[in-house]
């Protein structure tokens, strides 16, 4: 058995890469936080695919739920390791530098970068001692150019950029790569507040990307074929910045 782990998996991009990464042969342990029938409903999709896969649900935001599930998990299923790992569970808490209240600030840099370090050392070794392991990390790009109203959310995807580069370097040896995507406007819960009429204008390719679009890069990164690719980041945004 072949596994890889989608952090978010319940919605949007997540959903998307777990259903690419399930027609790839792996089993797909789809982790989210709260939504259980969303969670169902891309196990569903997996399943008519012909794919498998469980749910896995922790906060990636909370140390010690991750090492009891996760944890569990990994000593229980010795038959195998998590051999693609994508670190895609994100929210935004949007507002100005000067209205921002300390939760906004620490729960976005919990849930999108301290998450990384919770998660990722949990499932390196495995990956270290077999000598193959793909990382993929969603960041934004948000986090390349910076955007106003969104501090914490910026200065979190910066982080994961910056730790993707120099996790890349330490374990290159092990052929194990790591790398970031970098969406702009995907059409998800996420974006669902935003008018693309409004925006579209700013876009070369005049539209919101979908979540597929964002999972077929990811695939590609997480597949065998990627093997030279490592500690780069990827942008995926119709043009809007290059
Ligand atoms: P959605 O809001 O549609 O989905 C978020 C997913 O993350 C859900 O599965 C949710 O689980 C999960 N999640 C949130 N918090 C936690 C947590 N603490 N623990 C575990 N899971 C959690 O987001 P998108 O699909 O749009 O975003 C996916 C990634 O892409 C994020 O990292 C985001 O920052 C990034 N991104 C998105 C862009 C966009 O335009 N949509 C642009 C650039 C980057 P549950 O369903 O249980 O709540």
């Amino acid at each position: 058995m072949k596994y890889a782990l989608v952090t978010g998996g319940s919605r949007g991009i997540g959903r998307a890469i777990c259903i690419s990464l399930a027609e790839m042969g792996y089993h797909i342990l789809i982790n989210y936080k709260s939504k259980n029938k969303e969670a169902h409903n891309t196990l569903e999709l997996i399943k008519e695919n012909n794919g498998s896969g469980e749910l896995l649900k922790f906060d990636v935001a909370d140390q010690v739920d991750i090492e009891k599930t996760l944890g569990s998990w990994i000593n229980n299923n010795k038959d195998g390791y998590i051999e693609v790992l994508i670190n895609n569970a994100g929210i935004r808490k949007d507002n100005l530098m000067i209205w921002m209240e300390k939760t906004e600030w620490n729960e976005v840099l919990n849930t999108n970068l301290n998450s990384f370090f919770y998660v990722t050392r949990l499932v390196l070794k495995d990956m270290l001692v077999n000598k193959y392991g793909r990382i993929v990390n969603i960041v934004s790009l948000s986090g390349i150019t910076g955007l106003p109203g969104q501090t914490n959310y910026s200065a979190a995807k910066a982080g994961i950029i910056g730790a993707t580069k120099a996790l890349a370097r330490e374990i290159g040896k092990k052929k194990v790569t790591v790398n970031a995507v970098a969406p702009g406007f995907i059409k998800t819960d996420m974006t669902k507040e935003l008018n693309e009429n409004e925006h579209k204008s700013q876009i070369p390719l005049a539209r919101f990307g979908e979540p597929e679009e964002v999972a077929h890069i990811v695939a590609f990164l997480a597949s065998e074929k990627a093997s030279y690719i490592t500690g780069q980041v990827i942008s995926i945004n119709g043009g809007l910045s290059t």
